[in-house]
């Protein structure tokens, strides 16, 4: 085995090197678990990792399975907290979920075990998925590779940190709002949610059941294709999923002739900073170099859709989260004399403050005489949202938008704002809304953070979607490989691929 460099390795190449018999799936896995210990303390990408399993695991698939293993056999995974996984503890960052072993594994996940891939271990995220930000976690946030000192997005920040930071080949994380497309773009690492009901949620930790997808987080967009085609399909576990109308294709395209880009104006108005808007702008002209055309165009009820979204998911969260009671599952308090004590005195140790916040929104827009004011109105702003991509796409193949307005941000900079931590979604939230496919790639850096290009496209339109990302990820040339500084101290914290013992980036 060569060295190996986990900030660049990605998934497509690391899989010839197995089939070629240059490294195991041993030597793979260790890889992954020396950059874990050389980088997690400052990361914090990891609620647990299961670096024993992995090893064990990983061993195995050289030896005992070598005649049998699957396609995805001995490439190493890290997996949301909010994916439950028999016998391996899931909290959705939650202090209500403490210690609690789920007694089965969530379809998506165990798709992929099938496969044989070696599971790292499950990663930080906001509790119960809400937040932009990773610091809605009862562990404590995670870091952006890029830079120490900021947020690496959320709510799946965990999974795209450790992608980012070479912890991982690549990740699972959900997305009800642009979890797993603003935490992409905030770590220079691309990030898809799928058409709804493309992957089987049974096994997630329902946030807000209308707007949930699990998706793939990983370096590059061919790894995201091939992590997709192997968790999608319909599950008779779930009866939201359905079979994709055809297969997941392995994107090869270098031009994007007869592709046809909306941009919309609604997505560059206020709050999109000019070093992301510049990106932006550069992304969109090469897509003409490529062959695209590129046409303005709107999407009026945009401005709605945040407002309506924030009625809509904490409505279905308030419901979803009924079932954390001190009784099922987890967290149980101990002071309780009776059981309505028990249940509230659970509740309130159990859940954090933004996670309350949202149960009592959701409550009072689903209670009576509120009902049709807040939650009727917000799905009927849903539709209208709905038609507006409806009608763009009768006109053009896909819509491009930055996937977030902003770089990653410091850390504390938003956490007394819960309205500037929402409007980090302003760009993604739609999408989940009209329950389209959409992705985030790497356009470039601003002020030395990465900057995200979202792709969004019909439904079902994945590999129309995978091509056009693939095509413009080859003419942008990103370097995944970030830089571990840490702003808030001043001057680089220091040189952590020297740490690991690996290559300088040039
Ligand atoms: N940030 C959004 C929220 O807090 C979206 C979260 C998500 O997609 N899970 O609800």
């Amino acid at each position: 085995m060569g060295t190996l460099d986990p900030l660049r390795l990605t998934a497509r190449e690391a899989k010839r090197l197995l089939v070629d018999g240059e490294v195991s799936a041993a030597e793979l896995a260790t890889v992954y678990l020396d950059q874990i210990e050389a980088v997690e303390d400052r990361v914090h990408a990891f609620i647990l990792v299961t670096a024993e399993n992995a090893a064990r695991y990983a061993a195995k698939v050289d030896g005992e399975m070598q005649a049998t293993r699957g396609a995805l056999a001995g490439l190493p995974l890290a997996v949301k907290d909010n994916m439950v996984t028999e016998g391996v503890v899931t909290t959705c960052a939650s202090r209500i979920l403490a210690g609690y072993q789920p007694i089965y594994t969530a379809t998506a996940v165990r798709k992929l075990w099938d496969d044989h891939v070696v599971m790292l271990g499950k990663t930080n995220m906001d509790e119960f998925a809400m937040g932009s930000s990773t610091e809605n976690s009862c562990v404590g946030t995670t870091h952006d590779p890029w830079d120490l000192n900021t947020v690496p997005g959320g709510s799946s920040g965990g999974s795209a940190a450790a992608v980012a930071a070479g912890e991982a080949l690549w990740a699972l994380g959900s997305d009800t709002g642009g979890s797993i497309r603003q935490p992409a773009a905030l770590c220079g690492v691309v990030g898809m949610k799928p058409t709804y009901g493309a992957v089987s949620r049974f096994g997630l930790v329902a946030f807000a059941s209308s707007l949930d997808q699990i998706g793939p987080l990983t370096r590059s967009v061919y790894d995201c294709a091939l992590l997709l085609k192997h968790i999608v399909g319909k599950d008779a576990n779930d009866s939201t999923s359905v079979e994709l109308p055809c297969e997941v294709e392995l994107p090869t395209a270098e031009r994007l002739d007869g592709l046809r880009f909306g941009v919309p104006g609604e997505y560059l108005s206020a709050g999109v900073e000019p070093g992301v808007r510049a990106r932006f702008d550069e992304t969109v002209a090469r897509i003409e170099e490529l062959g695209g055309r590129c046409t303005e165009l709107s999407l009026p009820h945009t401005q709605y859709a945040l407002p309506a979204y924030y009625i809509i998911a904490p409505a279905e969260a308030s419901a979803n989260l009924a079932r954390f009671d001190g009784v099922r599952y987890g967290y149980r308090s101990a002071e309780a004399d009776d059981l309505i004590e028990m249940y509230e005195r659970t509740r309130g140790e159990g859940f954090g403050a933004e996670v309350k916040r949202r149960i009592m929104i959701g409550t009072y827009a689903l209670s009576s005489g509120y009902y049709d004011a807040y939650y009727g109105q917000a799905q009927k702003v849903r539709t209208l949202v709905r038609r507006d991509f409806a009608s763009a796409f009768a006109e053009v193949d896909l819509i491009v938008s930055p996937t977030s307005p902003t770089v990653a941000f410091p850390i504390g900079s938003r956490t007394a704002d819960p309205l500037a931590m929402y409007m980090s979604d302003v760009c993604t939230i739609p999408v989940n809304l009209a329950g389209l496919p959409a992705i985030s790639i790497p356009c470039g850096l601003s002020e030395g953070l990465p900057v995200g290009f979202q792709l969004i496209g019909p439904a079902f339109s994945e590999n129309t979607m995978l091509r056009a990302a693939y095509a413009l990820e080859g003419a942008i040339g990103f370097d995944t490989a970030p830089s571990f500084r840490d702003s808030s101290a001043g001057s680089d914290a220091g040189d952590v691929r020297a740490a690991a013992g690996k290559e300088a980036p040039a």
